[in-house]
């Protein structure tokens, strides 16, 4: 049986959370590929409301694996909060399956990257100050701790006595804070090892055996392709790679072994925090789009951007990841507004661009080309098929489709499972 992958095309919050769970019966392992605690998804048990940043949705499946894989950077402490958490409302957390490769948030990179983003003052880069960006770091730097240095206590000690040093110097000569206790950490982190150890596996080699046994997986990205670290708007970017090429190499399997790629497209475009964003609308439609859309973040509830829906980033995001699909999400959000604005092409120093510019000034001048399909009034949360749609909400979706190269197999009017429109396999608009 072959993986699917789910990958945001926009700059995340496109609604990855609703398409995962209406994914989620027909899977068997649910894998996370990248970020940290930076992704959110509410949920609510129990008359109970519990946010997951970390742990994979899948988990509230009981016939489903959840895995974190390789390329997650984890916070052991926010890992079991968030385990102590969902037991608190019943469900079991004795699913989930930890790569022993994943690197480790410490204390050190909270603590730096509130000193650094302050330091960056105006042009500070907005991050959520859960520690990911410099964890990442440090794994590049090749000094990063990882879940399986847990496991063996002298090498713990000794590879934190190593980046301890130079942690505490920056920490103290550069920022003026106090330094950090090496015997602290180590007795933190190990208490955490012992409550974590059933948890961790080769995941990679589990994965592996789930494909060969005809079990589904489906792999799922956090934040979105335009937060790419390589491919995104960078630096107003994610210190991971979205992108499909690098669910792959997280999980550890080969590009032979993956038959669809969702795009999760939300109906119209939002960005959290710092950088461009071409179809920003800073008038009353933009305010209006929040407001129904209820755009505020799930970790940080800070307000979302808002703008017209960008073809170009997704004709863009299609390249990246090899879209096989598009999941449309928020089409009930668009109800309402007399004309809907779709941008087609940018316009920055005189040329007009249909792809990505190649440049990142070009992108911070870029000036989109709109095109104007008709609006409706009609409310879309109780439709069930896509006949039950409007015929502007059909064209605006064939629009997108059509600009994008990709055909929609899903489309969302409200964030319950019931309120997802499947199209046919022959692709009939109903
Ligand atoms: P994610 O990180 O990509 O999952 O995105 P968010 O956390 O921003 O999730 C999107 C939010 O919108 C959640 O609160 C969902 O319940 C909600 N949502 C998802 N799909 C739809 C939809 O089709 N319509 C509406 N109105 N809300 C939706």
């Amino acid at each position: 049986m072959p993986a699917s992958i789910v990958v945001g095309t926009q700059w995340g919050d496109e609604g990855k959370g609703k398409a995962t769970d209406y994914l989620a019966d027909r899977m068997d392992l649910v894998v996370r590929y990248q970020g940290g605690n930076n992704a959110g998804h509410t949920i609510l048990a129990e008359g109970r409301t519990l946010k997951l940043q970390l742990i994979p949705s899948g988990i509230l499946y009981p016939h489903i694996t959840s895995v974190i894989a390789d390329g997650v950077v984890v916070d052991p402490r926010v890992l079991l909060e968030e385990m102590d958490g969902l037991e608190a409302i019943g469900i079991d957390p004795s699913r989930l399956v930890v790569s022993g490769n994943c690197h480790m948030i410490m204390p050190y990179h909270l603590e730096v990257e509130k000193v650094t983003e302050r330091f960056l003052g105006k042009n500070a880069l907005g991050t959520t100050k859960r520690g990911i960006g410099p964890a990442y770091g440090d794994k590049a730097a090749r000094i990063g701790l990882r879940i399986q240095d847990l496991f063996d206590e002298k090498i713990l000690r000794e590879k934190l006595d190593i980046v301890l040093k130079e942690k505490n110097l920056l920490l103290t000569r550069v920022y003026g804070r106090l330094p950090l206790a090496a015997g602290t950490i180590v007795d933190d982190y190990l208490r955490y090892a012992e409550r974590l150890r059933s948890h961790v596996a080769d995941t990679s080699k589990l994965i592996h055996e789930a494909l060969r046994e005809g079990r589904s997986v489906l792999l799922e990205g956090a934040q979105g392709t335009m937060l790419d670290l390589d491919k995104g708007t960078y630096p107003f970017v994610t210190s991971s790679n979205p992108v499909t090429g690098y669910a792959l190499a997280s999980a550890g399997i080969g590009p032979r072994e993956v038959d669809r790629v969702i795009g999760i497209t939300k109906a119209y475009v939002t960005r959290v925090g710092a950088g461009p964003f071409p179809t920003e609308d800073h008038g009353p439609d933009g305010e209006r789009l929040g407001e129904r859309g209820k755009e505020f973040g799930t970790v940080t509830g800070r307000k979302r951007r808002c703008g017209w829906f960008d073809a170009v980033i997704l004709r863009y995001a299609a390249r990246l990841n090899g879209l096989s699909e598009l999941f449309v999400t928020k089409l009930d959000v668009l109800s309402g507004f007399r004309t809907l604005k779709v941008c087609t092409a940018y316009r920055a120093d005189g040329e007009t661009f249909d792809d990505f510019p190649p440049h990142q000034s070009l992108f911070h001048r870029a000036e989109p080309v709109y095109e104007e399909l008709e609006g409706w009034d009609e409310d879309l949360t109780q439709a069930r098929s896509f006949g039950d749609l409007p015929a502007a909400a059909r064209v605006y979706l064939d629009r997108i489709s059509e600009l994008a190269g990709v055909p929609i197999s899903v489309v969302s009017v409200g964030p319950d499972r019931e309120q997802s429109l499947a199209r046919d396999a022959a692709g009939a608009t109903g």
